[in-house]
C-alpha cells in the first residue's frame, strides 16, 4: 500500500476529516491500521492514527507528503480500538468510518447543566382518543403537542416551546390533566452513584467453585480461552461471573460484562454494585450521548474497572482488559443491524485476542452457533446442571389447541389452563401468561379468500390495534380496518391471533376477581414503566401478568407457580432458518419462570403444532435433544454454523435500477466464485423478504460457503467492483455475514 489515511483527532465528529500521507518505503512493513504516527501538518508536527491503507491517491499525487514516522512511546488504547475497527471493517464489510463510529464514543456536545424533556404518559390508544377530543373542541395548541408526542413520546422542552410554539401554560395544563410529565435530566457523571453499597458476597457452592477454578487456573497459567458456560437458570452463573471478575481485578486488570438491555434490571445492577461498589459502571440506552462519553472517559482514566451494558459496552477503552463476559449469549440483540453488521461474540473474541484476555459466554440455552463451536473444541464447555436452591424444574404439559377447538372450546385459554389458573388463584399464587408474538403479530386476513392486509409501502402485514386501526410497524402507515375484503368483498375478515390487550380483556372476563397486569410495547413506553410493572407484580399487587417476550427474560418471582404459553407455534412460521432455535429458547425461558421459589412450578404450552421437535424438546427441557435435531437440519441444508452465509443487500428508490444492479452483482459473484474454485453456492438476486420499506426497493443475493474467508474474499472483490460502475452510485449495497434474523 502506498498511502495512509490518518485522523488527528479521535472523535466521531472528526472522522470525515482524515488526511492522506505517503508511506516511506522503510516504514511499509510496520504501518498498519491503528498505529500512531507523526505527521507534518502545515509547519507543525502532529500525532495521528492510521485508519486506512490504500493505493488510491485522494488528491494530486505530487502534493501528498510523506509520514514522518511511527510515534514513539507506549501504545495507547485508541490504537487497539482502531485496529479492532479495521478488523470489523474487513470481517463484516462496511466503510472504515462506519466501523470507527461503532467503536468510538460520540463526544459530548455541550455541558448543559440541566435539561428538561416532555414525556407522554398515555398509551398511544388513549392519546389518540384525547387528540380526537382536542381536535373536536378546536384546542389547536394542545392537539399540536399531542400529535408530536404520539409520533415521539419524549420531546425536548425548549423544542416544544420554541419550534412548536406551545406556551408554558398549555404544557402545565396538560401536565395537570396527567397527559404528560416534565422531567429533568440530571447530568450525572456516575450512573450508580445514588446506590448504597452493602458489600457482601456469597460463598460459591461446589459446582460453581469447580467452574470458576477451571477458568482461573487457565488465566493464571496465561492460557486465554473462550468458554461456553451452559447453566440452567438459577444455577448461579452470575455468581461465577462475579468471582472471575474479582480475580481479574486482583491482577490489576479490568472486565466487561455484556448483558441484554432488557435483563439489565435494578436487581442485577445492585448485585454487582453490592460486591464491587463504584468501581462498576453501567451503560444503557437511557444514558445520553454525553453520559456515555463520560463512562468511556472514566474507563480510560482508570476510575472504574467493570463496565456492564449491552453490545456497545464492548468498546469500553480499558487499558488492561482481562475478561469479557457475555451473558445470555444466545440473544439476537448481540448482532448489530446496521453496518458493520457485527456479532458481539465474535468481536469480543477478537478484542480479547488483542488484549490477551479471556472470554466467557453464558446461557441456559446456548446458541446453536456457540454449542457447535464448543463441540468442535473451539470453545471450552463448562456446565452447571443444578439449580443452587435445589428447586426442581417445573413440570410441563402440551395442550393441542386443534383438539380443543374440535371439542368446542373456542376460547384462547384451553380447559386445562383455565382449570389450573382457577386453582392457583384460590391458593393466592401468581400466574404468568406469555403470548408468543415474535414475527407475525395481529395481522388480519380474509377467511374466504386468504387475502392478508398489507402496508402499501412496505409489503409487510399490518397489525391490528385497538380502536379499529391497522398500523405498519416498519413505517407507521395507518388505515382503518375495512368492512369487507378488498379482494373478494367477503365480510369474513378477522385476526388470527389476539394481542395482549384482547387477552387481558378475556382473562379479566373469565376471572373477574383476579387483578391482571399487562406488559407489552404499549404499557412500557414511559420511563421506568417496565420496572414499575415488574415491581407491582413482585409485590403481589396483581395475580396475573400477561405479556410478550419481555416477561420471559430473567425475572425471578418466587410466588409464580404457573406459566401459560399461548400460541407457542407462532414463531415457528417466521421465514427464517432460526425459527426453531428462537422458539425453543423462548419456550424454555418461559417455562423456566415457573417455580422459582419454594413451591413447585407448572407450565402449559398451548399449540397448534404439538408434534414439532422444538415444542416437544422445550416441554422436556431437553437442550441436547433439541440441538441434535436442529444441527442435523442445518447440516442437511448447509446453514450456519455448519457452513457460512453471506447476504448482499441491494436497495434503492428505482426498482429497475435496483434490479439491474443486483443482476450485475450476481454475475460478478458467479465469475469470482468460479475463479476461487472452492465450494460456494449462490442464490438470487431475489426480492427481500420485505421487498419494500418506505418506498425503497430491496433485493438480496445469498451465498453459502464452507469457508468464511472465501466469503470475505467475495465481499472484498465486490467492494472494488462497486467503485467501477456508475450504476452502483444509485443503490446502497450492504453485507450481512451469518445473519441472526430475517433470513
Ligand atoms: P443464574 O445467573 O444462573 O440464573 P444466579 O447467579 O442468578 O443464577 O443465582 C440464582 C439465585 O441463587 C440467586 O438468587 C443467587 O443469589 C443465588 N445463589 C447463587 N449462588 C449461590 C450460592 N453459592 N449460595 C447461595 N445462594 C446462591
Ligand atoms: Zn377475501
Ligand atoms: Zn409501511
Amino acid at each position: 500500500m502506498t498511502y495512509a489515511n490518518v485522523i488527528v483527532d479521535i472523535s466521531v465528529e472528526k472522522l470525515d476529516k482524515s488526511f492522506q500521507y505517503r508511506i516511506p518505503e522503510e516504514l511499509k512493513e510496520n504501518i498498519e491500521v491503528g498505529v500512531q504516527v507523526d505527521i507534518p501538518f502545515g509547519s507543525r508536527t502532529l500525532t495521528g492514527y492510521v485508519i486506512e491503507l490504500t493505493d488510491e491517491a485522494e488528491f494530486d499525487v505530487e502534493k501528498i507528503r510523506p509520514l514522518i514516522g511511527i510515534h514513539k512511546g507506549s501504545v495507547p488504547m485508541e490504537s487497539q480500538l482502531i485496529a479492532l475497527a479495521g478488523w470489523m471493517r474487513k470481517h463484516y464489510g462496511s466503510t472504515m468510518n462506519q466501523a470507527l463510529k461503532a467503536v468510538l464514543p460520540i463526544r459530548r456536545q455541550t455541558k448543559h447543566v440541566e435539561h428538561r424533556k416532555i414525556c407522554l404518559l398515555l398509551s398511544v390508544e388513549e392519546a389518540r382518543q384525547k387528540l380526537a377530543l382536542f381536535e373536536a373542541k378546536h384546542y389547536t395548541a394542545k392537539a399540536r403537542l399531542l400529535r408530536e408526542l404520539i409520533a415521539q413520546p419524549e420531546l425536548d422542552y425548549t423544542l416544544v416551546t420554541n419550534k412548536l410554539n406551545i406556551s408554558v401554560a398549555t404544557i402545565r395544563g396538560m401536565q395537570q390533566q396527567e397527559i404528560l410529565s416534565v422531567e429533568t435530566i440530571r447530568q450525572y457523571r456516575n450512573p450508580v452513584a445514588h446506590l448504597n453499597q452493602q458489600g457482601y458476597h456469597l460463598m460459591l457452592n461446589e459446582d460453581q467453585q469447580r467452574v470458576a477454578d477451571m477458568v482461573i487456573a487457565d488465566m493464571d497459567a496465561g492460557r486465554m480461552e473462550t468458554y461456553l458456560l451452559k447453566g440452567v437458570t438459577g444455577s448461579g452463573k452470575t455468581e461465577v461471573y462475579m468471582e472471575l471478575i474479582a480475580h481479574v481485578l486482583e491482577k490489576g486488570r479490568q472486565a466487561i460484562m455484556l448483558i441484554p438491555e432488557i435483563a439489565l434490571t435494578y436487581q442485577t445492577v445492585m448485585r454487582f454494585y453490592n460486591r464491587f461498589g463504584d468501581r462498576v459502571s453501567i451503560m444503557n440506552s437511557r444514558l445520553s450521548m454525553g453520559e456515555r462519553y463520560d463512562q468511556f472517559e472514566r474507563a480510560k482514566a482508570g476510575d472504574i474497572d467493570i463496565m456492564i451494558g449491552p453490545r456497545s459496552a464492548l468498546f469500553a477503552p480499558f487499558p488492561n482488559l482481562g475478561l469479557i463476559i457475555i451473558d445470555e449469549e444466545h440473544e439476537t440483540s448481540y448482532k448489530s443491524e446496521t453496518a458493520p453488521r457485527y456479532h458481539a461474540r465474535e468481536v469480543a473474541i477478537e478484542r480479547a485476542r488483542m488484549s490477551h484476555a479471556s472470554v466467557v459466554l453464558g446461557s441456559a440455552t446456548p446458541s446453536i452457533d456457540s454449542y457447535y463451536q464448543a463441540k468442535l473444541g473451539n470453545y471450552r464447555l463448562l456446565e452447571l446442571n443444578q439449580r443452587v436452591k435445589e428447586q426442581a424444574l417445573p413440570s410441563c404439559e402440551i395442550v393441542d389447541m386443534r383438539k380443543e377447538l374440535r371439542e368446542g372450546n373456542r376460547s384462547i385459554l384451553s380447559e386445562r389452563l383455565q382449570e389450573l389458573m382457577e386453582e392457583r388463584l384460590e391458593k393466592q399464587e401468581q400466574i404468568m401468561l406469555f403470548l408468543n408474538r415474535r414475527g407475525v403479530s395481529g395481522f388480519i386476513s380474509c377467511r374466504a379468500c386468504g387475502y392478508v392486509l398489507k402496508c402499501p409501502h412496505c409489503d409487510v402485514s399490518l397489525s391490528q390495534h385497538a380502536g379499529g386501526r391497522m398500523i405498519c410497524h416498519y413505517c407507521g402507515y395507518e388505515e382503518p380496518v375495512p368492512e369487507v375484503c378488498p379482494s373478494c368483498g367477503s365480510k369474513y375478515l378477522g385476526g388470527f391471533k389476539a394481542g395482549t390487550q384482547k387477552i387481558e380483556m378475556l382473562v379479566q372476563k373469565r376471572f373477574p376477581k383476579a387483578k391482571v397486569l399487562r406488559m407489552d410495547f404499549d404499557t412500557t413506553r414511559t420511563k421506568d414503566s417496565y420496572e414499575k410493572i415488574l415491581q407491582t407484580f413482585a409485590n403481589h399487587e396483581a395475580d396475573i401478568l400477561i405479556g410478550t417476550q419481555m416477561i420471559v427474560k430473567g425475572h425471578d418471582f418466587a410466588n409464580v407457580t404457573l406459566v401459560g404459553v399461548l400460541a407457542a407455534d407462532m414463531s415457528l412460521h417466521v421465514p427464517d432458518f432460526h425459527a426453531s432455535e428462537r422458539t425453543f429458547q423462548l419456550l424454555t425461558q418461559a417455562v423456566g419462570r415457573a417455580g422459582r421459589g419454594e413451591k413447585a412450578g407448572q407450565a402449559i404450552i398451548q399449540t397448534y403444532d404439538p408434534d414439532h421437535f422444538a415444542i416437544q424438546t422445550a416441554q422436556e427441557q431437553n437442550y441436547e435433544s433439541f440441538y441434535a435435531q436442529e444441527i442435523a437440519y442445518r447440516n442437511m441444508l448447509l446453514y450456519p454454523p455448519v457452513w457460512n452465509l453471506l447476504v448482499v443487500h441491494c436497495a434503492g428508490e428505482d426498482y429497475e435500477i435496483v434490479a439491474e444492479a443486483s443482476e450485475k452483482l450476481a454475475l460478478r459473484l458467479q465469475q469470482e466464485i468460479a475463479t476461487q474454485g472452492g465450494r460456494t453456492l449462490l442464490v438470487g438476486p431475489a426480492d427481500a423478504a420485505i421487498s419494500r420499506i418506505n418506498d425503497v426497493f430491496r433485493k438480496v443475493i445469498y451465498m453459502k460457503s464452507a469457508g468464511y474467508e472465501m466469503l470475505v474474499g467475495l465481499k472484498d472483490d465486490l467492494e472494488l467492483y462497486l467503485k467501477e460502475e456508475s450504476i452502483f452510485d444509485k443503490v446502497t449495497v450492504q453485507f450481512d455475514f451469518n445473519p441472526t434474523s430475517g433470513f
